[in-house]
């Protein structure tokens, strides 16, 4: 209360006794910025307590190198701390890759090009900020919990499916890392024996079925061997297919999209069931750009896992899609600061 974090908000009526009283956190007393490192740009945003987003920025990756990664990252943070106007509780990024989450450390995030990089600490002491680094799929998760639908649970997976896959694992209120923090990593996760090529150098691995990448890939392969396909009418080229078409085409019942879309949920549904088999987390929410396929993921997933999975288990299981949409990666990030700075979780 001191230092205006809380604010009494009322008492409770007495049941014998000294009626209570009840603190509240006020939504506006600090501000926190998410950054979102796992896009083909780089985003960010100024958050309030409450995970209300009040200014966004961002950045177009142009070079595919360490140091202009860098650079950019303290481009959008200099962009963002102007447009702060409350004291700030610190940074959190959600990127993409492994990270020692104790030590603020990105062991290695291939696609920017960072191997032991000492992010946390490069950027406190530039901004005199509290910095916290995690892994997106795992931000996914903390956002899902913090700011998402309420759960009458402390236990919660997250499947982040966009160009990539990944998941994150909330037990017992708290973010699992796991003992390398890569819990949750399943995109790698080899689920065709001789499949597509993966950019991780193996093959088969679930990314190259399901994630939405792999589905427009597909898509594209559908428009040009189809002339007839939807997918023609909606874009001008089959290399213009893109997430965006065949949420279109699916809405319209394109079966050999049917196809694609049945594969990829079956093979998240495998993966689901071994998460569950291990785990015994009833809720599964599907977040990212995937989500947005709804109940043509969904449906055959949950089929699968039920295939799969020892059926009271599977039964118990409820798999749902997040409502937090592009954003998601931003709160969690903020969710992260939450946690570290002022232990609220929810
Ligand atoms: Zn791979």
């Amino acid at each position: 209360m001191e230092e205006g974090l809380v604010a009494e908000v009322g008492v409770t009526s007495s049941v014998g006794g000294k009626p209570a009283t009840l603190l509240s956190v006020v939504d506006d007393a600090r501000q926190i910025i998410g950054i979102d490192l796992a896009n083909s740009e780089f985003r960010g945003a100024v958050i309030n307590l409450r995970g209300e987003i009040q200014h966004h920025s961002s950045e177009p990756i142009l070079e595919r190198d360490g140091k202009a990664a860098l650079a950019l990252v303290h481009k959008l943070l200099e962009e963002l701390l102007a447009l702060a106007n409350k004291p700030l509780l610190g940074i959190g990024i959600g990127t993409p890759g492994l990270m020692d989450a104790d030590h603020g450390v990105v062991r290695t995030a291939v696609n920017l090009d960072w191997q032991n990089l000492p992010l946390a600490d490069i950027l406190t002491e530039r901004y005199s900020l509290p910095t916290y680094i995690a892994n997106d799929g795992q931000v996914a998760a903390l956002a899902e919990y913090t700011f998402g639908e309420r759960r009458d649970t402390e236990n919660l997976v997250v499947l982040k499916v966009g160009r990539g896959i990944g998941s994150g694992i909330i037990i017992g209120g708290s973010l699992y890392y796991g003992d390398d923090f890569g819990a949750g990593e399943i995109g790698h996760f080899k689920v065709v024996e001789g499949g597509e090529p993966c950019r991780c150098g193996n093959f088969g691995c679930l990314e190259t079925i399901s994630s939405t990448r792999a589905i427009v890939r597909q898509a594209r392969m559908i428009a040009t061997s189809s002339p007839q396909s939807l997918l023609n009418d909606l874009a001008s080229s089959p290399s213009d297919v893109n997430t965006e078409t065949v949420l279109s085409a699916v809405t319209s019942g394109d079966p050999a999209l049917e196809n694609v879309l049945n594969n990829a949920g079956k093979y998240l549904g495998l993966s689901v069931a071994g998460l569950v088999s291990i785990l015994n987390i009833r809720h599964v929410v599907i977040a990212g750009s995937a989500a947005r396929f709804g109940d043509a993921l969904v449906q055959p997933l949950l089929q699968e896992m039920r295939r799969r999975a020892l059926s009271p288990l599977a039964e118990h299981t409820v798999v749902t899609t997040s409502s937090l949409g592009t954003d998601i990666v931003i709160l969690g990030a903020a969710a992260l600061v939450l946690a570290n700075e002022l232990e609220l979780v929810r």
